[in-house]
């Protein structure tokens, strides 16, 4: 049977972790060639390398997507290697919680900024001209549930996938106007059980340590579903956006968060 993305070749940010570890899984089972990228290089590596014992192709490329230098190489080593890029997931991020806006430190804002705001203009700076060659292709950028609404403690991090989520929708109107075949949207997880969460508390430089969050624990009060999701559940709305089986989709969001954004439900 062919693959939904057969032939098709895929860069993921922050590919060595996560969600955007089971993307790049799910594209590469899906008959896509895939580029992993992070800063992570031993888990980045050790991904690529169980993936092509797998029979899948793939590579790992180190990458810091705040880096515009580096984006030039990646783009050119994508290139080289696969001749065309058809597919790209911006997915790094990171995210700093603090007890209050006013806790933060300009450092840490610039920095959360720099990777999940800067790192997702780059991504699209440096690889639309790539994938314009081809004539097509799909945009995915990984936002969040906090970039549709407010959370306490997140302002910051909020501010970040809201800025995603426009950017997604203002790329996908210029693809558009320009009669590109290049379709953008955004991708909005809820809770997600990933190693990000176990992060979140030493990220948060500016105003001491918080408590170590649970995801499942925080999901089964906030979520209708009353479980945390999984990356593979998220991988799997991102294989959509990425396939034909989305042609008719551009400047979206697709939410996949237990039904947290359309309201709550009463807990028994
Ligand atoms: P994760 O921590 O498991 O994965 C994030 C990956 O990004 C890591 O491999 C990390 O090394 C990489 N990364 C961090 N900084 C980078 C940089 N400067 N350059 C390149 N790579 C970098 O977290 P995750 O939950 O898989 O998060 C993936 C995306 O999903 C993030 O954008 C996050 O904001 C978003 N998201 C996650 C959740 C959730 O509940 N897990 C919910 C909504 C949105």
């Amino acid at each position: 049977m062919t693959g939904q993305v057969q032939g098709k070749v895929a860069l993921v940010t922050g590919g060595a972790s996560g969600i955007g570890a089971a993307v790049a899984e799910l594209l590469a089972r899906e008959g896509a060639s895939v580029a992993i990228t992070d800063i992570d290089e031993f888990r980045g590596e050790e991904l690529a390398a169980a993936l092509k014992q797998a029979g899948h192709t793939a590579m790992f490329l180190p990458h810091d997507v705040t880096s515009e230098d580096r984006w030039v190489e990646v783009v050119a080593q994508v290139e080289k290697r696969f001749g065309r890029l058809d597919i790209l997931v911006s997915n790094a991020g990171i995210g700093i919680s603090v007890p209050s806006i006013v806790d933060m430190t300009l450092a840490d804002w610039r920095r959360q900024t720099a990777i999940n705001l800067d790192g997702v203009f780059l991504s699209v700076k440096h690889c639309l001209p790539v994938m314009r060659k081809t004539g097509g292709g799909s945009i995915i950028m990984m936002s969040s549930l906090a970039g549709l609404r407010g959370a306490a403690g997140l302002a910051g991090y909020c501010a970040t996938k809201g800025g995603v989520r426009l950017f997604a929708k203002a790329v996908a109107m210029e693809c558009a106007s320009v009669g590109d075949r290049i379709r953008v949207n955004s991708v909005h997880p809820g809770i997600i059980d990933t190693p990000i969460w176990g992060k979140i508390p030493t990220e948060a430089t500016g105003a001491g340590q918080n408590a170590p969050i649970d995801p499942e624990e925080r999901a089964k009060l906030a979520t209708p579903l009353a479980r945390a999701g999984h990356a593979s559940e998220i991988a799997s709305g991102v294989l959509y956006l990425a396939s034909d089986a989305s042609a008719y989709a551009t400047g979206t969001e697709l939410v996949i968060d237990g039904g947290m954004n359309a309201g709550g439900v009463p807990r028994k």
